[in-house]
């Protein structure tokens, strides 16, 4: 037998992540964020310094928690047989500058990349926005795709604002969550809202909402609303 690579524990966290991490991309097909292969979420492995991602290219059928690549916080394959997405360094570079962040989520949904295409943030004027968002959801600098300079436009970006998520110029999205159910969650949201608000401005002007009554809606959403801290 040969000797496994981790302690029993940091082996049941990869097996873990692994699962959440395949499962939870069921969401973005079923919510309409992705077309064919586009599209991934990672997770961090509690207690080591190591993500799991999808891999890439696989159709969202084939995949399985054990397709998921476990990767070092650089970027490096540690396990598995497959690629990883080619995001991958951007993953990384988000866990390695934000601790607090334990999920990522990268899409091109559609009305989102809207707002993203025009690099115009989304403004606060809903009350969805508020509690979720906690202000704008605000545009990242371009950079092309391959290595950490998206990761690196997204913690620019999101470090020091409510947001969970991103409108990468001319790109698309990325959402980052304590979890990566709370980053999907997030790429869910970001499209609703976008396509509202796109909606509401066919016919006119959208009204801003009162920043008081956003930081408001925002205190009561995050420490308040829904059960056990569950959102
Ligand atoms: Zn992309």
């Amino acid at each position: 037998m040969t000797e496994d690579l981790f302690s029993a524990e940091i082996r049941g966290a990869i097996k873990a992540a692994q699962a959440d991490v395949c499962a939870l991309h069921a969401y973005l097909p079923k919510s309409g964020l992705v077309a064919w292969t586009s599209g991934n979420v990672s997770a961090r492995v509690p207690g080591a310094d190591l993500m799991v991602i999808k891999p890439s290219g696989l159709e969202y059928e084939q995949l399985t928690p054990e397709s998921m690549v476990v990767c070092d916080l650089d970027g490096n394959v540690v396990e598995g047989g497959y690629k990883p997405s080619s995001d991958t360094g951007s993953h990384a570079y988000v866990y390695r500058n934000m601790p607090e962040v334990g999920g990522v989520v990268h899409t091109h949904s559609g009305y989102a990349t809207a707002w993203a295409a025009r690099g115009e943030p989304i403004p606060c004027v809903l009350t969805a926005i508020a509690d979720e968002f906690g202000g704008e959801i605000p545009v990242g600098p371009f950079a092309l795709i391959g290595d950490a300079t998206i990761g690196e436009g997204i913690v620019a970006t999101l470090s020091g604002s409510n947001s969970p998520a991103v409108l990468m110029r001319n790109h698309g999205v990325f959402t980052i969550g304590k979890s990566a159910r709370a980053a999907v969650k997030a790429a869910v949201m970001v499209e609703d809202v976008a396509r509202t608000v796109h909606l509401a401005r066919v016919h006119g002007e959208v009204r801003p909402l009162d920043s008081a009554d956003i930081k408001a809606l925002h205190d009561r959403y995050t420490n308040a609303y829904g059960q056990n801290g569950e959102k």
